[in-house]
């Protein structure tokens, strides 16, 4: 998550939306539920009034907007969905937008084309104050020093880091973050001793990797670490804490701006229901139960002069049925499974349903002995091409049969399947790592 200076500029918006935050992080269910309704009635009547898409859809389908007064009338409104937004661009936007100072935002197109779309001033303003909380939630104090590595490119692969003095913080590029780097990295680090580390889990888990492997010392301790942009592994997860000992604390949200979840003190995910509210559906575009896996789909209440109603954010997650002991009323996510279209296709054809599809049962570096990184690239029904980079190439074989073994087992023993030895997985535009790349899928 990355912020302009122009998201400080407003000062007077921020601290008023943080105190109510303070106080709305305690409020009972119904008191956040009766908050979203609100803010739900509102964002519909100025739809209807404003955004020729809208109007249209609640014309044909018969709803007025007087219609949807709960977050329990929302489902009569149809989905919208990424091919909407890009058909219909210009009919998505308020007549009376530029009230609202938006700006043109664009999703990174890691998965494809990517995404326009415009985003309010008060987008900013509320993400900053929503991850203001979040971070809180994670230990971070104001002044603290800490260390972020994530999507901003440097240049080239000698600037690996850029020190900004007012925001204390080392900003550390995950385009060059790899096996090769670490030692630079953790010893910049060490100089540095920062309180908090943020970023993309697979960056901070390359260089937790290298810190098990070579028994590196690091001589700073940490409050915490914070993850974000990618879907956090269980491994990844244990290796980070056991390196750096320290918790790990995860956040999901989205380039768009639609959804924010993030782990709370006890580390039970929890949706900032007073960002927007979230959906969890099946294919069908119905409510899935506690417990089943559905794509995210939200309807934020901040974003006026392009409003995403009921937007399906192409992120899978599952409700959990119980609630916290943090005291924190918010809905409890049971599990956040990453993106539906990192799946692969079985040798019949079929594709892995995802709920079945544990991405790291095939990845495993518990399992795989030696292997330090995968990529599997699905171009054909029958075919894989696997990138490996392993500790040391004398064991190529050997972790070759053995992820051959635990490939064919979930995927058809006829899987043909090509490796290639690397000391480098590209990184996606925005400095990314795919772990799974299917490319029969658009
Ligand atoms: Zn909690």
């Amino acid at each position: 998550m990355k912020f302009k200076i122009s998201d400080y500029l407003y000062p007077v918006e921020i601290v008023k939306l943080f105190r109510f935050l303070k106080r709305s992080r305690d409020f009972s269910y119904e008191r956040i539920v009766e908050h979203q309704n609100e803010k739900l009635k509102s964002l519909i009547q100025h739809a209807y009034k404003h955004v020729p898409y809208y109007r249209d859809l609640f014309n044909k389908h018969g709803i007025k907007p007087g219609d949807i007064r709960t977050k329990e009338d929302l489902p009569a409104i149809p989905v919208l969905t990424k091919e909407i937004i890009r058909e219909r661009y210009d009919d998505l936007i308020a007549d009376n937008s530029e009230q609202f100072s938006p700006y043109q935002n664009q999703t990174s197109g890691s998965t494809g084309s990517p995404l326009k779309f415009l985003q309010d001033k008060n987008v900013s303003i509320a993400r900053f104050t929503f991850f203001w909380r979040i971070w809180k939630m994670a230990g971070y104090q104001p002044y603290m020093r800490w260390a972020q590595v994530d999507g901003m490119f440097l240049g080239s692969e000698e600037n690996l880091w850029k020190y900004n003095r007012m925001l204390n913080s080392l900003q550390i590029s995950a385009f060059f973050l790899d096996h090769q780097n670490c030692k630079r990295i953790l010893d910049k680090l060490s100089e540095l001793k920062p309180k908090i580390i943020r970023g993309y889990p697979t960056a901070i888990y390359t260089l937790a990797q290298f810190i098990d492997h070579t028994s590196y010392e690091i001589n700073f301790s940490l409050k915490s670490i914070i993850t974000y942009s990618e879907n956090l592994l269980p491994e990844y997860r244990s290796i980070i804490e056991k390196s750096f000992d320290c918790a790990v604390f995860n956040v999901f949200t989205q380039w768009e701006g639609v959804c924010l979840i993030s782990e709370c003190e006890l580390h039970q995910l929890h949706q900032h229901m007073e960002f927007s509210i979230m959906e969890l559906l099946d294919d069908n575009n119905q409510a899935v139960g506690d417990k089943e896996e559905g794509e995210i789909t939200a309807t934020s209440f901040y974003n006026y002069s392009m409003p995403f109603i009921r937007y399906k954010t192409g992120d899978l997650a599952t409700w959990s049925n119980s609630s916290c002991r943090c005291g924190m009323k918010h809905k409890v996510v049971g599990n956040i499974s990453g993106r539906k279209r990192d799946v692969l296709f079985d040798t019949n054809g079929y594709l892995v349903p995802f709920p079945n599809f544990q991405l790291n049962s095939i990845i495993s570096y518990e399992k795989v002995d030696g292997l330090l990184q995968t990529q599997i690239v699905q171009n054909s029904p029958d075919k894989l091409e696997v990138y490996i980079i392993l500790k040391d190439s004398t064991i190529r074989n050997r972790v070759e049969q053995e992820l051959a073994k635990l490939v064919k087992a979930r995927l058809g023993d006829d899987m043909k399947i090509e490796f290639t030895l690397t000391d480098r997985i590209p990184k996606e535009r925005n400095g990314k790592t795919q772990l799974v790349k299917n490319k029969l899928i658009e």
